[in-house]
């Protein structure tokens, strides 16, 4: 697996307008000895690095049987996402990749997109619609489907209280 600590640099090799405000990224390695190794699996992440104004987390959006390169989908909310949409083919981007589930025995983890119909955002109130983002949220439901516990955090970098959600899980395991 490609370690978390090192930086690949990328090159803009496209770019899809996607809507008004969301564009796609196709980044290709400027590293060939990089691009044989690199790995990820589906659902991971990769912090992405603009020279000078930043970094931020995003998805892989494209499959990992597709090749050696990296798409990424990205919604234009503030100062890192404005240097991401700024930049044109060419420029680059470094990305580092973050450590897959892979040895940690998690094992039984689904990863879903509510992207395309928002269905579970309105569904448990937290869509933000302006952004058309999920603000930051954590359910915990029984075997029936009830939610036992809901957390929504205030901001969107704060932690959740995880000692509370996992107390809660343990409840409705035991039940
Ligand atoms: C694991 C992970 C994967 C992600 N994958 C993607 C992806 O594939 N595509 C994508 O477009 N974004 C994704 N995001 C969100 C993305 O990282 C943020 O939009 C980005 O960090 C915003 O940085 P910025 O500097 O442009 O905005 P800032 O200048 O930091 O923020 C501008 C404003 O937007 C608000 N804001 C920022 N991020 C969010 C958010 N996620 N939800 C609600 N409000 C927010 C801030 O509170 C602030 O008011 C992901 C986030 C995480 C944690």
């Amino acid at each position: 697996m490609t370690s978390i600590y090192v930086p690949y640099p990328m090159a803009v090799d496209a770019i899809q307008q996607e809507t008004a405000d969301i564009k796609t990224f196709k980044l290709a390695f400027r590293d060939s000895e990089a691009q044989e190794k690199f790995e990820f699996q589906a659902g991971q992440f990769g912090v992405f690095s603009v020279f000078g104004r930043g970094e931020a987390p995003f998805g892989i959006a494209n499959s990992p049987t597709q090749g050696r390169y990296v798409e990424c989908s990205v919604k234009r909310v503030g100062k890192v996402t404005n240097a991401l949409h700024e930049l044109n083919v060419g420029d680059t981007v470094e990305i580092t990749v973050t450590a897959s589930d892979e040895g940690s025995g998690i094992d039984r983890v689904e990863t879903l997109s509510d992207h395309r119909d928002a269905s579970f955002g309105k569904a448990y109130g937290v869509l933000i619609k302006e952004m058309r983002l999920l603000s930051r949220a954590v359910f915990v439901l029984d075997r029936e489907g009830i939610v036992r516990h809901a957390q929504l955090v205030g901001e969107i970098t704060e932690e959740p209280d995880y000692e509370a959600v996992l107390s809660a899980a343990e409840e409705v395991l035991k039940a």
